[in-house]
């Protein structure tokens, strides 16, 4: 499903370049639940940025069901991004401004699709995470653990083949972390491809394989 060859990534700050990833090779079939493991600024999230086309390597292949993404302009990529992942991030990144329901409902904007279809469809993804009487609440009247929750109803809204995770539970305590992770593990045993960067090997041991980063290359 996701085939990386020979990637690697610079950083350039002022005189200072970093690499950041070195020659990255990774594939990840449908189904599989990863996780990706290792020392802070080993290159975690820029590998995950990567993988959701976020960001674009320096060099290297990237193979997304069988579609090689060289030749890829800008806005090719970002609908092959918006049709094939969603996120969710360590600090949740929801829009304060915004009830729990029209955040649900944000990706399927941007897709315009009509408002009655739109509001069935984030209905239906808040209910999958138990939170359906949270709906007309504001994100920061809602626990992390629930904040997260919604999180993972946005990301899973548009009915994406891949959900990749940055440190989903690194904000909350054991018991909310372990209700994110049941409800990550719910959706891979419903087909969703999941892709996890953690720091915590209890929760990696749940995922089908563990890969782990030390100074931008994969040693395990
Ligand atoms: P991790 O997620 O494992 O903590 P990152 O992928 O965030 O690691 O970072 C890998 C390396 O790249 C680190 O040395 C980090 O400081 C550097 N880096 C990450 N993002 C940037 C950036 N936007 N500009 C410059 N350097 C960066
Ligand atoms: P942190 O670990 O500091 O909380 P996050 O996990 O929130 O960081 O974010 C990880 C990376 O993803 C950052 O480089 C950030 O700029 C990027 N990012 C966060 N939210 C979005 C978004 N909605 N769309 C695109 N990129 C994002």
């Amino acid at each position: 499903m996701i085939k990386l060859s020979a990637i690697s990534k610079n950083y350039q700050t002022d005189k200072v370049q970093t690499r950041a990833l070195d020659n990255i090779n990774l594939q990840v079939r449908a189904g599989e639940f990863v996780s990706i493991m290792g020392p802070s600024g080993c290159g975690k999230s820029t590998l995950l940025n990567i993988i959701g086309l976020l960001d674009r390597p320096a060099s290297g292949q990237i193979e997304i069901n069988g579609q090689l993404l060289g030749k890829y302009s800008d806005s090719q990529v970002a609908k092959l991004r918006n049709q094939t992942f969603g996120f969710i991030f360590q600090s949740f990144h929801l829009i304060n401004e915004l009830r729990v329901i029209d955040n649900v409902e944000l990706p399927l904007l941007y897709r315009k699709m009509p408002a009655a279809e739109r509001r069935a469809k984030a209905k239906a993804a808040l209910e999958k995470v138990g939170l359906t009487a949270r709906m007309e609440h504001f994100p920061n009247q809602l626990s992390g653990g629930q904040q997260q929750r919604v999180a993972i109803a946005r990301a899973m809204v548009g009915e994406p083949q891949i959900l990749l995770a940055d440190e989903p539970t690194g904000n909350l305590d054991s018991q909310m972390g372990a209700e994110v992770m049941s409800q990550l593990l719910a959706l891979n045993q419903a087909g969703t491809t999941i892709v996890m960067v953690t720091h915590n090997e209890q929760e990696a041991k749940h995922s089908n394989r563990i890969v782990r980063v030390f100074d931008g290359q994969l040693v395990q």
